[in-house]
């Protein structure tokens, strides 16, 4: 166990739903020298605190309010709240995740005020510069004084951008952890299937909330008609940023034959997940959360930063034809292609990141 840490003396900063899924062990692990500090970028019950409670974690102790307004504001926003509440009540370290704009705020105010920031899933790129995580991602990563990399191919995009060895540590993916601690059981599942009327492995499940495929009104119609035309049930969760977009494009009629629902909390999505025939998704975390359950996930995007799951639990297609083109080649072999993912390890570590990022942080602030 890593040395005790003052109380409330390490800064977890999160503000969306993947952030929260993975520090949630995190904040755990790190206990009263945690201090969990809300941006409020997507504070929603639906996309928040269902997140928090699932992980056993209270209110956040600090709740500042950064939603609903665009990027720019959004994240100047943030460093000004931050920065005046590290002001009044400096941590010993500030911790952020992934490539939110939280966690570019996060960062910028740590180094304003010269507080050691770490990184976690720190080195991710996608190469394509259209995407604004990956603005997030990269400066996070240069600001951090300790990157805390999930995969070598990471560590190497860091090393490439001449971040040095000394502030990179490869600790896997604190996914591994948050599916394999709260996955629910059998009887769980068993019910979920029953409350959603859905056969095991014979359903998909979906998410989709990224710009690049829910902003274009052609895009999010094409994506939704290929859903549609898919020969097993699909159940799409979705995001109230899609919702909207459906509404404002008048693409309602395309829900009638999907199984459209609110966000689901975690621990059912994971149960309905390991539990589906296939994922198809934008999402960056579901990538992950695939390799750990062991179901293929097609990846609906221009690009991905998760290159380590591609020609196994993952393929990505651009919106279009090939997404009912590769899900019912899958569908057609499904048992087989579910007993060859059965035998692959996942690439994102042993379970046990969450527990290196805090023995990392205790040594980089001891
Ligand atoms: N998720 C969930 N319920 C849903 C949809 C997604 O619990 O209805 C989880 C999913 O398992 C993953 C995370 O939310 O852990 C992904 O969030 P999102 O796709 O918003 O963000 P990204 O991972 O793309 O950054």
């Amino acid at each position: 166990m890593p040395p005790a840490l003052p109380p409330a003396s390490v800064a977890v900063v999160l503000g969306t739903r993947p952030e929260i899924v993975k520090l949630g062990h995190v904040i755990r692990l790190l206990g009263p020298a945690a201090r969990v500090v809300h941006t409020g970028q997507h504070f929603d019950a639906s996309l928040s605190a269902v997140f928090l409670e699932a992980f056993g974690i209270g209110a956040p102790d600090v709740h500042l309010s950064v939603g609903g307004e665009t990027r720019g504001r959004q994240i100047g926003i943030a460093v000004g709240a931050l920065d005046e509440h590290f002001g009044d009540d400096r941590p010993l370290a500030v911790v952020g995740q992934g490539d939110t704009n939280s966690t570019l705020a996060a960062a910028l105010a740590a180094n304003a005020r010269e507080i050691p920031l770490v990184h976690v899933e720190a080195g991710l790129r996608s190469r394509d510069r259209r995407m604004p995580e990956e603005h997030n991602r990269v400066v996070t990563d240069h600001l951090a004084d300790l990157c805390c990399a999930p995969t070598e191919t990471s560590r190497g995009n860091l090393r490439s951008e001449g971040i040095p060895d000394d502030r990179i540590a490869v600790t896997g993916n604190t996914v591994v952890e948050a599916v394999t601690s709260l996955q629910p059981d059998h009887d769980r599942r068993q019910d979920l299937l029953g409350e959603y009327r859905l056969e095991a492995n014979a359903f998909v499940l979906s998410t989709f909330h990224r710009p690049e495929n829910v902003d274009d009104p052609a895009t999010l119609r094409s994506i939704l008609e290929s859903l549609a035309a898919l020969p097993i049930p699909v159940v799409l969760p979705m995001h109230p940023r899609t919702r909207a977009r459906v509404e404002r494009f008048g693409l309602g009629e395309l829900l009638a034959s999907l199984r459209v629902t609110e966000p689901i909390g975690y621990v059912d999505f994971l149960g309905l997940a390991a539990s589906s025939a296939m994922l198809i998704s934008d999402s960056g975390g579901v990538q992950e959360e695939a390799s750990v359950i062991k179901r293929p996930v097609l990846v609906v995007r221009r690009s991905t930063e998760r290159p380590e799951v591609l020609g196994t639990f993952a393929e990505r297609v651009e919106p279009g034809p090939s997404i009912g083109e590769v899900a019912t080649a899958w569908w057609s072999e499904i048992d087989d292609l579910h007993a060859r993912l059965a035998g692959i390890p996942s690439p994102y570590g042993d379970g046990t990141a969450s527990e290196q990022t805090v023995a990392a942080i205790a040594a980089l602030v001891g």
